[in-house]
């Protein structure tokens, strides 16, 4: 037969209804929220497993069954999932993956056809693909799965701010620990208590488990008699945050003395508020009315939230007090203008204006290979940084698969010294 008639038969692994029960394999994202996910899922109904960190082996695996026009951190997840599937621990034909869809306008909407791709390469063509997304508007194609948003969004934002905040904690005291290791396992310790009430739906408990780490924390013996110099940490919302994703530069700098101080993520989320009272002022944007009262309800809702996660952490020596994504908006305005929505956007923006009014001299900007979002808005406002805050000190770190981390570590020499 000829090839050319052959008809297009696509990905079509489905899950139904009747595979909610099926173990659904999510890649790594980050130390402060992955170990909660699988417990939040349980309370929706499905049944979610994390991939084990993210390491060599996952850049390895994702190169070779994905292609290499996409960004580094499609290809980390990819890698992440093949490896975990390899492994050999789980029947086939009770598993799914899922991945989270924003379906913003970044290579991020593409990932669930390269991830088909990816498994369809690696001869895992029959793993059902299952798009997570708030409101499941963008691209679930499965019958079988439904986020019962509503009935867990408190739960979701209680477990997000728990873990945000913890490491924000966690972040200022593994800087000024005397005995090295001890904020590590108080993070460890209190992710897990974490898990434990989630998986015992005692959610609402989530809070006052985070007053007994900063109480705890503040037990920590730390070193009073030298200046802890610090260092931001910006960029693409993956590598940030993802330890090997970001070639492990946080822990690089945090033993070379420096406190590395990255934003809070919840702004990334956050900044939604902001983008749609621009989005309505420039007639471009797509809510309906419903929607737009919506969005200002979630908004007052999470004010609340954070003006009682606010009381917590300012009894902790290690916090500082950070600015609402609002505030942030204000400063990134006068380097770019805040309809540059994709990727981390203008917050890339704020964020260095917000380190350096707060006297935080040098950034180090971290950025996928490929990462067509973050690329244009980093390296397009350097320039008008410098205008507006001349004592800045920017440092673009390109992250990809064949980097070596003795390279990045010799260009953070620079920017430290
Ligand atoms: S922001 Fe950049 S690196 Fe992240 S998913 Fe989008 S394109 Fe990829």
């Amino acid at each position: 037969m000829n090839n050319n008639n052959k008809s297009y038969n696509g990905y079509n692994a489905i899950f139904t209804r009747k595979d909610r029960k099926k173990t659904i394999l999510i890649p790594w994202f980050t130390d402060f929220l992955s170990p909660m996910i699988p417990a939040v899922a349980k309370i929706a109904g499905y049944n979610f497993v994390n991939c084990p960190k993210t390491s060599k082996q996952s850049a390895e695996m994702g190169l070779k069954y994905g292609h290499n026009e996409v960004c580094y951190p499609a290809t980390l997840v990819l890698g992440d999932l093949i490896a975990e599937i390899q492994t050999g621990r789980y029947n086939i034909d009770d598993l799914a993956v899922a991945i989270t869809q924003t379906g913003g306008q970044c290579r991020a909407t593409n990932y669930l056809s390269f991830i088909k791709t990816g498994l369809k390469n690696a001869g895992y063509g029959q793993i059902p693909v299952i798009s997570v997304s708030v409101g499941g508007v963008h691209q679930n194609e499965q019958p079988g799965f439904k986020l019962p948003i509503f009935r867990i969004l408190p739960l979701v934002i209680n477990a997000f701010l728990f873990g945000d905040s913890l490491n924000q904690i966690f972040a200022s005291a593994v800087a000024r620990e005397r005995i090295k290791g001890q904020s590590e396992s108080l993070f460890d310790k209190y992710m897990q208590l974490a898990v434990s009430l989630i998986e015992k739906r005692e959610h609402k408990k989530l809070l006052p488990l985070l007053q007994s780490a900063v109480a705890e924390f503040e037990t920590i013996d730390i070193v009073e008699d030298r200046k802890i110099d610090k260092i931001g940490l910006i960029g693409e919302i993956f590598v940030k945050y993802n330890n090997y994703g970001q070639a492990n530069i946080t822990r690089w700098l945090r033993e070379q003395g420096f406190e590395v101080i990255a934003p809070p993520m919840i702004h990334f989320f956050t900044q939604t508020f902001v983008n749609q009272e621009i989005n309505t002022k420039n007639g471009l944007s797509k809510f309906n009315f419903l929607q737009k009262v919506l969005l200002l309800f979630f908004q007052r809702l999470f004010d609340k939230k954070m003006a009682k996660i606010r009381v917590i952490l300012t009894k902790s020596k290690f916090y500082t007090p950070h600015k609402s994504v609002f505030e942030i908006a204000k400063y990134a305005k006068d380097i770019i203008d805040l309809s540059n929505q994709f990727g981390e956007g203008w917050l890339i923006a704020g964020d260095i204006a917000n380190f350096s009014r707060e006297g935080i001299n040098r950034v180090v900007c971290v950025q996928p290979f490929g990462c067509i979002a973050n690329h244009i808005v980093a390296k397009g406002i350097e320039r008008r940084i410098k205008e507006f805050y001349p004592d800045m000190n920017l440092l673009f770190l390109d992250i990809d698969g064949g980097m070596a981390e003795v390279n990045l570590q010799n260009r953070l020499k620079f920017l430290i010294n």
